[in-house]
């Protein structure tokens, strides 16, 4: 398992020499070095000849093939702009290429799976939600007709939906959210709310309009 990294170079000089075979590496071409000035081999007396240049960008694939790889080496290009040396990838073995692409796989598979299942209990908690919600609207609304409380509970979760499941009891919910989601109900079920639209009235006028219809209603249903 390759624990260091060896860096090679994109030199930017003109003059280096490969301490193996002597030859000079021109500009432009891979030196690999420990730094620009120390000694180094050119890429063909290198043990990485044989190696995959695995593309940056991938942080699990380049830890996880950099760990299967018998030795890997980063190599760097030369920034002119930046004025420093740049990541362009690591030459790593293609069976730690493949290794690290299994591995990862297998976690996107996991994640996958965990995120299925988190959805199953998000819904389960919306439902228990929506339960306690409409207990919460029948305690306080005794007289509202039956089974309505929870057509306003399972809307009011719908519409507000970002803020569901923050409670575990019925008697935590907050009087003004009840009476709000209850207000809403009679306005579009017991009173001509929604008729009123599309005769010229605005929609400030038509609400003030139904809302002596409303009081009587969610007095009714309180039972005061
Ligand atoms: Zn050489």
């Amino acid at each position: 398992m390759a624990t260091t990294s060896q860096n090679i170079f994109l030199t930017k000089k003109e003059k280096l020499k490969c301490c193996t075979c002597g030859r000079s590496v021109p500009k432009g071409h891979p030196y690999v070095a420990e730094t620009e000035n120390h000694k180094g081999t050119c890429f063909y007396c290198s043990p990485f000849t044989n190696y995959t240049l695995l593309a940056p960008g991938n942080a699990a694939m380049t830890r996880r093939s950099k760990k299967h790889s018998t030795l890997c080496a980063v190599l760097w290009e030369w920034n002119a702009r930046r004025k420093r040396f740049q990541r362009k990838g690591q030459f790593v073995e293609d069976q730690a290429i493949e290794k690290a692409r299994i591995e990862c796989e297998q976690d996107q598979a996991i994640r996958a799976e965990k995120n299925k299942k988190a959805a199953i209990v998000r819904e389960q908690k919306d439902k228990e939600y929506i339960v306690l919600f409409a207990h919460a609207i029948r305690y306080r609304y005794p007289y509202c007709p039956e089974k309505r409380e929870f057509e306003i509970a399972l809307h009011a979760c719908e519409k507000y939906s970002g803020r569901v499941g923050r409670t575990a009891n019925a008697k935590d919910f907050d009087p003004k959210m009840i009476d709000l989601a209850v207000e809403a109900h009679i306005r579009h079920l017991e009173t001509n709310y929604d008729d009123q639209f599309g005769k010229g009235k605005r929609k400030k006028e038509i609400r003030s309009e139904v809302k002596g219809d409303i009081l009587r209603v969610l007095k009714q249903w309180r039972g005061l």
